[in-house]
């Protein structure tokens, strides 16, 4: 890639006008990979509530092979507070028109498929919504949801993001990730055949990765044939178990300057065709590196050194 080609210009050219993603966080979903089907305390980067007796987010036992589920209303209410509170920002700040829902937080598809297909109808009800981005994991879509999706990808812009973090196994079971790269594979494979867009996430700085296994990853991800991208380094927040080995000495975070070179690295790797959508990343909670404090200073560092390595922006 000589361009930097984001997922704000691939929106722009696609549908003529500014397209905005709206973040959304639904009370009462999990993971499995927290809940116990996969594992329990989750990655260890992940905020939860194993690691703080405090952290008030409502969970509810998840039955997915049940149709009831007694948060329903609680979060299709959450859902149209959230939206309809930041969309006049996003209208006022960056001249937003048009709108894709994106679920964020935690695992958007580990729900009965009818209280998913509630909350994504009620989204694509939303005004000036064209479409919908689900932040999911690779072992947690069950095929009705994807055919599902597909279906809907019909008449909307439907977007599946999978956290990907890294291709390397021993890596995947040190941050407690509870699959492997081959479910990875699959699933993607599977999300593609059915024509839908994914986007894969990527995080550098993992617990003992070299430049050249976070390379790797990079390499594995573009073979997935995905069509976005994220990047972010490892930072470290606190009620996670990073945080603990942090705290004990046992964990050092990447420096900026390699996480610089690594991701500019990636980005002249991508195909033309790949959007990013994200490039860097902090967090409010943030205990380190001191450096993913500013996120204005950090962009302006990674453009800096893309224009340095011939990409234009
Ligand atoms: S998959 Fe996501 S929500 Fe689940 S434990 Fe990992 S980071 Fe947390």
């Amino acid at each position: 890639m000589d361009r930097l080609y984001t997922f704000g210009k691939y929106l722009k050219k696609k549908f003529k006008t500014n397209v905005k993603k709206v973040p959304i966080s639904i009370p009462g979903f999990t993971c499995p990979n927290i809940d116990g089907t996969v594992a329990r305390g989750g990655c260890v980067f992940c905020e939860n509530e194993s690691f703080s007796p405090n952290f008030t987010k409502e969970r509810f036992t998840l039955n997915l092979n049940s149709k009831e589920n007694p948060l329903l209303q609680k979060q299709i209410t959450a859902l149209k507070e959230q939206f309809f509170n930041t969309v006049p920002l996003l209208k006022k700040y960056y001249g937003a028109n048009k709108f894709i829902v994106y679920f964020q937080s935690f695992t958007n598809t580990y729900a009965p498929f009818e209280t998913l297909k509630a909350l994504y109808e009620t989204a694509l009800d939303f005004p000036d919504v064209i479409g919908l981005s689900i932040g999911t994991r690779t072992d947690s879509i069950t095929d009705e949801t994807l055919q599902y999706l597909e279906k809907l990808s019909k008449k909307h812009e439907i977007w599946v993001e999978y956290g990907i973090q890294s291709s390397n196994d021993e890596t995947l079971q040190k941050i407690n990730r509870g699959h492997d790269f081959q479910n990875v594979k699959e699933t993607i494979k599977k999300t593609k055949d059915l024509g839908l867009n994914v986007c894969g996430h990527l995080i550098f700085g993992l617990p003992g990765e070299t430049q050249k296994v976070m390379l790797k990853s990079v390499d594995d991800t573009i073979e997935l044939n995905i069509d976005s991208i994220k990047f972010h380094p490892l930072y470290v927040t606190e009620n996670t178990l990073l945080a603990l080995e942090y705290k004990k000495g046992n964990f050092t975070p990447i420096d900026e300057q390699t996480y610089i070179d690594t991701l500019v690295k990636s980005i002249k790797k991508l195909p033309g065709h790949i959007s990013v959508q994200r490039m860097t990343a902090g967090s409010e909670n943030l205990l380190a590196p001191q450096w993913c404090k500013n996120k204005a200073r950090q962009m302006s560092a990674i453009h800096r050194a893309l224009r340095d390595e011939g990409i234009r922006l």
